[in-house]
């Protein structure tokens, strides 16, 4: 709806030449102001999308359009004062979270002064960058994300620019905190109030990022994250992390067929129900698959790290050309008949002993 409004706007000929996307952490500021650039950059929009295919349309899905310029908080230090050293970091970040935050940019930097600011450096290097001419000579975009980090003397100057706007320059605020910024800057831009992700909207979203989610789970992560959709993806990633550990501890348990720690995970994963049960077989399956690849040779196409990683290496090595269909084919029994509603503890004890017997077939 926002999207339709601001783009009726753009087509209609107001083209604010500030605006602010201010809204909750994880409800898409960012996103929805690159998408608003593009359109506007777009050599030939559709009515309610950009082309997609043209050269600016290009340009903008890496964010290396010459015409649209970031500015961003960074560690301010001795060495560095300005986002340029910075910015393909922070443009491959963008690429792979576009709903990012602070927190998730200041992981992914490096620096003992973990403080993110922004200073009158990079207030300097926005002048600099404006005082150029437009590439493509149309429309020039300044993409300011999180404003309120911005130092005192920064702020004045950008202030400044603000209120002498330049023809065809449009400036894009996108920030969580409207009462850490000068007010003055507020008065000299066009409020665009994001709203935090509904439901549904978050639900499909989820399902996008991760394959083979099941409804129930991307409904629960919805749920319990109000709207962020950072929030339910760490949800989400930390529900996977522990269906990780528990099908690697259980697969070792198997292995070993200490009877007493089979007894106690069937007795865990009964109690897990059944939605979470289907999860963890399927994580196995896919598990199982990754150490196929690299059982054939064909390791390349293992798009996993760390520990998961180690984890499917080390199963390729119990994998030979008598089991490797059999603990496969285990796993898909299992699924089916946790969907028949078989007696979890039962089905679980069962397969410990199953898997037992292939692993150690070589
Ligand atoms: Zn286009």
């Amino acid at each position: 709806m926002l999207k339709a409004k601001l783009i009726t706007n753009l087509r209609e000929g107001r083209i604010p030449h500030a605006q602010f996307f201010l809204g909750p952490r994880g409800s898409g500021g960012l996103p929805m102001a690159l998408a608003y650039a593009q359109y506007l950059l777009c050599a030939e929009p559709g009515p309610a999308d950009p082309c997609g295919s043209c050269p600016s349309c290009q340009q903008m899905e890496k964010l290396g359009h010459p015409d649209v310029h970031f500015a961003f908080p960074i560690f301010l230090n001795d060495r560095n004062r300005t986002c340029t050293p910075v910015l393909p970091d922070w443009r491959d970040l963008v690429m792979r979270e576009p709903y990012l935050d602070a927190a998730l940019w200041r992981d992914r930097q490096e620096g003992e002064n973990k403080q993110l600011r922004m200073g009158v450096d990079i207030a300097a290097e926005i002048t600099r960058q404006l005082s150029l001419k437009a590439y493509a000579g149309g429309w020039r975009v300044m993409l300011v994300w999180l404003p309120e980090l911005m130092d005192a003397p920064a702020a004045n100057k950008l202030l400044k620019v603000l209120e002498e706007p330049e023809p065809r320059t449009v400036f894009l605020l996108v920030g969580h905190d409207a009462d850490a910024i000068l007010p003055t800057i507020i008065s000299r831009t066009q409020l665009v109030k994001v709203p935090a992700l509904a439901e549904a909207d978050l639900v499909r979203t989820l399902r996008s990022r991760f394959d083979d989610l099941p409804e129930p789970d991307a409904q629960a992560a919805a749920l319990r994250s109000a709207g962020d959709l950072l929030e339910a993806t760490a949800l989400v990633e930390k529900g996977e992390e522990e269906l990780f550990i528990l099908f690697r501890d259980w697969l070792r348990a198997c292995y070993a067929l200490k009877a007493q720690d089979v007894v106690e995970f069937a007795e865990h994963f009964h109690k897990m129900g059944r939605e979470r049960q289907k999860g963890l077989v399927r994580y196995g399956l896919y598990l199982v698959r990754l150490s196929m690849l690299i059982w054939q040779r064909a390791g390349e196409l293992v798009r996993t790290t760390g520990e998961e990683l180690k984890f499917v290496t080390d199963v390729s090595h119990l994998l030979t050309a008598r089991n490797i269909a059999g603990l496969r084919e285990e796993l898909e029994v299992a699924h089916q008949h946790l969907e028949r509603n078989a007696n979890p503890k039962v089905l679980f004890m069962d397969l410990s002993y199953r898997m037992h017997g292939l692993l150690k077939q070589r």
